[in-house]
């Protein structure tokens, strides 16, 4: 695997391309980008066939250990790892330990262990034994076996948080011991998971350790949406960032939202450069299915006089925690029971191409399935323009105008929310 910057723009920050992912060495992953989220190997709500309709897709596809756990008798028994076992052909494979959307129940990690959940409840899983599901699946891609819990409550104190560094340093050394040892993992890559909860210091120190070790790139862990504050958030990635190589990509997991992902880009690549990827964090559950990113952030028509020139370098995060955001809308809603324009004006998605809001409010509100399959065409491609776009700001100098109109976006959202 290895990242090529193509191009250094403003301040430092850069773009480019991670090439030769997976062990077949074929994908290639523009940079920053999303990965594609998926539950047990299926994007929730859409069919491979259905899927394969919304293009382009990311080159990589996520995949959470926790569904897959209580498998590994069977797919031991397959041999021939879980991206054939799922038909997922033409992308490398990215195993996490956790869902990035979903939370955990706290409490149940030891010295030796860290624990998953699946359908059948929770999973207690040594070194030895996650080391043994990975051989299973054989990823592209895996993230360290990590504690990470210390994102889970504002009172974790800085002894926790030392001992989470230390746990994951100390889980990284066994894993990549193993990793060496085993023939079915050659060519895979091994990330190592960036801890230390919101002490600076203990950042500093993790991402020092882990740049140590021979990893194939790094899991920023415990920055997931709603963890902390923004401002923190931002400070620690950039000291995070500056402490690890410019040849080795970032994965940042569980943010999803559009002014959260460039106050992160632009964070991680201060001063050192870098790449930054993203999951592709879509809210599966049919709860949220109404939910739709309203924006969408062409660069190529450029109409500066509709914005506002005010200067707001940073956003609140006063809404952070709200379930809808502005980027959201919330289609169940009975103002869209008549409107007859598509969820998205100048969305060339399948959705939007077919289909009215009226038409979506409708499948919502009589708990049609074919809602879920339309949200996530849109949200899929919604997303994956959100990401070229950004790049492509990247490339053209163009961040900070970028910044505007996504902070535009954000106001607009918030004007139609309050109506
Ligand atoms: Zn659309």
């Amino acid at each position: 695997m290895k990242l090529e910057l193509t191009r250094v723009v403003q301040g430092g920050y850069r773009v480019g391309v991670l090439r030769e992912v997976g062990r077949a060495a074929h994908t290639s992953m523009e940079v920053p980008g999303c990965l594609l989220y998926t539950r047990c190997g299926a994007v929730p709500h859409l069919t491979h066939d259905t899927l394969r309709t919304v293009s382009p897709l990311p080159p990589v596809t996520q995949l959470t250990l926790s569904t897959v756990a209580e498998h590994r008798e069977v797919l031991e028994e397959y041999k021939d790892g879980f991206k054939k076992f799922a038909g997922l052909h033409d992308t490398a494979l990215y195993c996490s330990l956790h869902d990035p959307v979903t939370p955990y129940p706290a409490g149940h990690i030891t010295n030796k262990t860290v624990s998953v959940w699946g359908s059948g409840g929770r999973i207690e899983l040594t070194v030895a034994r996650f080391m043994a599901l990975q051989k299973a699946l054989r990823p592209d891609l895996y993230q360290s076996m990590a504690d990470g819990e210390t994102w889970q409550g504002d009172a974790t104190s800085r002894k926790r948080i030392r001992k989470s560094v230390d746990r994951t340093l100390a889980h990284l050394d066994e894993c990549l011991l193993i990793h060496h040892q085993t023939p079915e993992l050659q060519g895979a890559e091994v990330l190592g998971v960036v801890e230390g909860g919101d002490s600076l210091e203990e950042r500093v120190r993790s991402a020092k350790e882990t740049a140590k070790r021979p990893v194939g790139g790094f899991c920023l862990d415990g920055f997931q949406t709603g963890c902390m504050e923004r401002s923190l958030r931002t400070r620690l990635i950039a000291a995070v960032a500056r402490e690890l190589p410019e040849d080795k990509p970032r994965l940042l997991q569980g943010v999803g939202r559009p002014d959260e992902v460039v106050a992160c880009v632009e964070a991680g690549v201060t001063e050192r450069g870098c790449a930054l990827t993203f999951d592709l964090d879509l809210s599966p559950d049919t709860e949220r299915a109404g939910s739709a990113p309203p924006a969408v952030l062409e660069l190529g028509e450029e109409k500066e006089e509709t914005w506002e020139s005010e200067q707001s370098g940073d956003v609140l995060l006063e809404d952070q925690a709200q379930t809808m955001t502005p980027f959201e809308m919330d289609l169940k809603d009975t103002k869209y029971r008549d409107d007859l324009t598509p969820l998205v004006d100048g969305c060339g998605c399948y959705c939007c191409t077919n289909h009215q809001r009226a038409y979506l409010h409708h499948l919502l509100v009589t708990n049609e399935l074919l809602a879920g399959v339309l949200l996530m065409i849109h949200n899929t491609a919604q997303y994956n323009s959100f990401f070229r776009a950004l790049r492509e700001a990247l490339a053209n100098d163009k961040l900070e105008f970028f910044k505007k109109r996504v902070l535009s976006r954000k106001r607009v959202g918030h004007k139609e929310a309050k109506e």
